[in-house]
């Protein structure tokens, strides 16, 4: 938990060495339940759902600057988290694109699509942030996803 502004400690929020701050991120938050809606609307409509589903996380997300501090190592983990999260989103668009123009094997490779969408929004949520947002107001942000050590190291919240 922090003040929106705020700077946290410079150390790795998953193995706690020492760590550059990095540079603002822009954590979002978006309802858990609006997530899982709509991921329920893109298996049904499939990629006539895309626009609807930006539209709707663009009006009903929070935004905060942060700055994560993260060493090397787990610097390059998320690199290659990333990448294989946009192939996987980039191969089920166009499997789904492919699927709208086949008439023969649509229902499969729509299925194929949907299956793929699913792993890279799965993994998008699990590590697509550094922090996820557990709630972001006017004043405060709460994050969550950071590990043991560098919890650790923090103040415990006076409020508990
Ligand atoms: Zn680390």
């Amino acid at each position: 938990m922090m003040r929106k502004g705020a700077d946290m400690p410079g150390r790795c929020i998953h193995c706690n060495e020492i760590a550059e701050p990095g540079k603002p991120r822009r954590i979002l938050y978006l309802n858990i339940w609006l997530q899982v809606a709509m991921l329920l609307l893109f298996l049904v409509f499939n990629v006539l759902a895309l626009i609807p589903i930006l539209i709707v996380s663009l009006i009903f997300r929070k935004t905060a600057k942060v700055r994560i501090p993260v060493c090397g190592k787990h610097r390059r983990k998320r690199l290659w988290m990333t990448v294989t999260t946009v192939t996987l989103l980039a191969a089920s668009i166009g499997l789904g694109v492919m699927a709208a123009r086949d008439s023969a094997y649509q229902d499969s490779i729509f299925l194929i699509a949907a299956a793929i969408f699913v792993v890279a929004f799965v993994l998008a949520i699990i590590r697509g942030q550094l922090l996820r947002a557990k709630k972001i107001d006017k004043e405060i942000v709460i994050l969550g996803g950071a590990k043991p050590p560098f919890l650790d190291s923090l103040a415990e919240y006076p409020g508990h």
